[in-house]
């Protein structure tokens, strides 16, 4: 009985489970240790103190935020790898409660662009394309697999040149990796949400959410706390990325600890540009940015347009901000490159993508080796087998992170907001 209840919440779970917390917490109990200070423990934490629990929270750098990292330089702002995200109803409520105003995408700028044929376009396809698009959409097609690849979703609902021109790019502009690698349902699981977002950013940079978070939790986080062990707390949050989560849990729960550390990463690189506006002829670039698909002859996987989309990112009218993404898993040997091999590379790509034709620019270059998990069959079997385990044994132990569900800001905060209304 008890089984065939573990093979059938295996089957279900995924699709089951509305958020993307795994585990319970123990409510008898009110003390809890988070380990990890990015925004997922931040938002966790702030949210359990928020109920009423005693929290400690245990990060091992010497700052908050994790992968929320702004810089301020003498150009303007670097964000050195979230920069934006999609605002909902959920998140304006968060931000006037911790007292920050977002900003959102300059309303003149909104234009999305995909480089093809040696240049950037905002339809990338020819007109014979976007009919064969039309009559793949609408033909009658037998149901697909839940767990087919998003490339197999692709083609199957819009077919090949809206798979490989559309969906590849923008599938690799979130995940840094392809189409064939992630699980559809996996990567986007609230695709049907009909709620309209806007793209936003914050002033101060991303950073600061982090910060606004760690001064309502002031007294309760410790920097420089590596945690290696887990020790016998009654509730713990476990808010770091997978290789770590493998080692807390190794000796506790060996099965998940050797699911987690097989979950793989993108790797990825993220330059931001600064460069005089005049570079650019007579136009600088304007609009969000553009992706660029592979075998387009470029090695770069896209540009996001910074000091165009959102005001405030460049101290001088005359300066241009872009952040470049380079690496992503078609191109792990990208983390090999030296920065003066990078801008050699820059002055070329920039040149070929955006006619960028002057003599230098400033770059801020951040490798993440570990960037983004692949919501990929592996990391399926890995939450599957998580979430059957953890929610049948003891409550007191939960997961959460970007590899729990979701990669984007946006959906880690509404995993944390659904935790909360069911605490
Ligand atoms: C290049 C790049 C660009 C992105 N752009 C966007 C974007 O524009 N919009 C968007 O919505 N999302 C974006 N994302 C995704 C988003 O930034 C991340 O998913 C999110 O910030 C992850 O937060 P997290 O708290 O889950 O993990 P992390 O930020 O990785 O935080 C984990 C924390 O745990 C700590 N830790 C690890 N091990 C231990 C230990 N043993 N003891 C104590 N502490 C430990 C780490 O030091 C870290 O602070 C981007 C990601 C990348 C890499």
């Amino acid at each position: 009985m008890r089984d065939s209840f573990v093979r059938h919440q295996r089957l279900n779970s995924f699709h089951k489970r509305s958020d993307a917390v795994i585990g319970k917490i123990d409510p008898t109990h009110k003390e809890v240790t988070v380990i990890g200070a990015g925004i997922s423990g931040l938002l966790i934490a702030d949210a359990l103190k928020t109920k009423g629990y005693q929290v400690e929270v245990l990060e091992s750098a010497p700052r908050v935020g994790g992968l929320l990292e702004s810089k301020q330089t003498h150009l303007g702002l670097v964000e050195c790898a979230a920069h934006s995200f999609l605002m909902t109803d959920a998140m304006v409520k968060h931000f006037e409660e911790i007292g920050i105003t977002p900003i959102s995408v300059n309303p003149k700028a909104k234009a999305r662009y995909i480089y093809r044929n040696g240049k950037p376009q905002r339809m990338p396809l020819t007109f014979v394309e976007i009919l064969r698009t039309l009559f793949q959409y609408l033909r009658r097609k037998p149901i697909l697999s839940p767990t087919a690849s998003f490339e197999a979703w692709g083609l199957h609902h819009l077919g090949e040149a809206a798979t490989r021109f559309l969906i590849a790019p923008f599938v690799t502009g979130v995940f840094a990796a392809t189409p064939q690698e992630l699980d559809f349902r996996l990567a986007f699981p609230k695709v049907k949400q009909k709620e309209k977002k806007q793209m936003m950013t914050l002033p101060g940079g991303l950073e600061s959410w982090a910060l606004a978070l760690r001064t309502r939790l002031h007294e309760n986080i410790q920097l420089n706390r590596a945690v290696t062990t887990l020790r016998k707390i009654k509730n713990i949050v476990i808010a770091t990325p997978a290789p770590q989560a493998a080692n807390l849990l190794r000796a506790t729960h060996p099965k998940l600890a050797e699911l987690f550390e097989q979950i793989p990463y993108a790797p990825l690189i993220t330059i931001t540009v600064f460069a005089k506006s005049l570079d650019f002829g007579r136009k600088a670039p304007r609009g969000i940015g553009v992706l660029i698909p592979r075998g387009e002859g470029v090695r770069i996987l896209g540009v996001l347009y910074n000091s165009s989309a959102f005001i405030g990112r460049v101290r001088n009218s005359d300066t241009t901000s872009l952040t470049v993404m380079l690496g992503g898993t078609t191109d792990p040997e990208a983390l090999t490159l030296t920065d003066s091999q990078i801008e050699a590379l820059l002055k070329k790509e920039l040149n070929q993508v955006l006619g960028w034709s002057g003599e230098s620019f400033e770059l801020h270059i951040t490798r993440w080796k570990n960037a983004i998990p692949i919501y990929g069959p592996r990391l399926r079997a890995a939450l599957d087998t998580a979430t059957a385990e953890l929610t049948l044994q003891q409550p007191g132990l939960l997961l959460c992170g970007n590899w729990t569900g979701n990669v984007s800001l946006r959906g880690i905060l509404s995993d944390v907001l659904t935790l909360n209304r069911n605490l």
